[in-house]
């Protein structure tokens, strides 16, 4: 077992995995999460600087909650996030779902060698001309 100080309130506590915080921390944030997610739904024109102000959270906290996708506004929220990548408007999380998809595509496709590219005079026997084979 390790043992760590806790990142927001410097206590010893025995860590186990996730963020440095220590149990008492997490439940407290773990509060405040529900508490800012039901002002969240209740005041869904807020600004991140309202949630902070109401709630008494820190901007990078709500942002955290954002990043992780527990936090999620609604339509009509003032709120803009926007993709990491295409820049395309998101209503949490970090990339929209066509980024997310593509991202989680390069992932899976990183331990693969890249497909040599199909030259022009071989395109026509290989694509064009494919059975699909059915077993049973
Ligand atoms: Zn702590
Ligand atoms: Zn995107």
């Amino acid at each position: 077992m390790e043992v760590k100080n806790c990142r927001k309130c410097g206590k010893m506590f025995n860590y186990v995995s996730g963020p440095q915080v220590c149990p008492a921390c997490k439940e407290v944030a773990e509060k405040k999460f529900q508490e800012v997610k039901e002002y969240v739904r209740e005041h869904k024109t807020a600004s991140i600087t309202q949630i902070c102000e109401d709630c008494g959270v820190e901007n990078k906290q709500v942002q955290q909650w954002v990043r992780e996708e527990r936090l999620v506004f609604a339509d009509d929220s003032p709120v803009k996030l926007s993709c990491e990548l295409c820049g395309a408007q998101i209503r949490t999380g970090r990339y929209c779902d066509k980024c997310k998809k593509e991202t989680a595509n390069n992932i899976s496709a990183a331990g693969k060698r890249p497909e040599a590219p199909v030259s022009r005079d071989r395109r026509e026997s290989s694509s064009h001309k494919m059975h699909t084979f059915h077993n049973g």
